[in-house]
């Protein structure tokens, strides 16, 4: 079975302290409790990986980083490659973010190349899809999400989606407070792992699908009862370890009474 994979995305916040507290209480957490279902991974920003790869050590806690450039090394100011993160122990790499794709313009061709360059050091991408509120309103969300998977099957092939991460994420439910209806995620996290079975039945059935928008404790639920939803990717509720360990601890009640 895979294991259910929740991730907390920082996004633009923390400082030394904070690192040093909610990593302390997570390795708290877990001294007490052994995770039998549930995988877990936090994504400070660049600053703090280092730091938060000490403090995580001996941990079965994965380090995952918000963003990578595309290119290993040169004249590239201001940007931070693949083999840097590695060498400071990140194993997983946010890419196709909305807030990237929004604020940084960033497009499906520009994530494309991200992914290979992950892929191709041998760590593993968190490839972040989804649709506006237009787009859903318009019902393209399927066609949205096909189109953002496409660049990179058409570029790279079916076997670059071996072993890797992608993360639905409406746009109108980040950070917007209201979560998705789970069964109308559940249909497009099937519709994701469809697409990907027409060209490769294994790697569909491995592939983690991770659902991403205004997860917290209370709304966990349904989400996690759907076959298809193998994980959260989540920003707010991430933001203190007191909140974090509870959707933990909620998902391992939650999943050990399904099984
Ligand atoms: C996100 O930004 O990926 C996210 C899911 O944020 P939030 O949980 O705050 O909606």
């Amino acid at each position: 079975m895979k294991p259910f994979f929740i991730i907390g995305n920082w996004k633009l916040n923390g400082n030394t302290i904070f690192v040093k507290n909610y990593i302390n209480k997570i390795k708290n957490f877990l001294n007490k409790k052994k995770l039998n279902y549930c995988k877990i991974s936090i994504a400070p920003s660049y600053t703090y990986l280092y730091l938060s790869n000490i403090y995580l050590n001996n941990t079965k806690i994965a380090l995952t980083a918000q963003n990578v450039d595309i290119n290993l090394s040169g004249s590239f100011t201001g940007e931070i490659s693949i083999n840097m993160l590695k060498d400071i122990g990140v194993k997983y790499v946010i890419i196709g973010h909305s807030e990237r794709r929004i604020f940084h313009k960033e497009t499906n061709e520009y994530i494309s190349k991200k992914f290979h360059i992950i892929k191709s050091n041998d760590l593993i991408p968190i490839l972040c899809i989804g649709e506006t509120k237009l787009e859903k309103d318009m019902n393209q969300t399927k066609d949205i999400c096909a189109k953002q998977i496409d660049v990179i099957l058409n570029d790279q092939g079916v076997q670059a989606f071996n072993n890797t991460i992608i993360a639905y994420e409406p746009i109108w439910a980040i950070g917007s407070g209201k979560s998705a209806n789970p069964i109308e995620v559940q249909n497009i996290h099937k519709f994701i792992r469809d697409y990907i079975a027409q060209k490769d039945l294994n790697i569909s059935k491995n592939i983690i699908i991770q659902y991403g928008g205004s997860i917290n404790e209370n709304n966990i639920d349904m989400f996690i009862k759907q076959k298809d939803i193998n994980g959260f990717l989540i920003g707010k509720a991430s933001l203190t370890a007191e909140n974090f360990i509870s959707i933990v601890k909620k998902a391992e009640k939650i999943i050990s009474s399904i099984h």
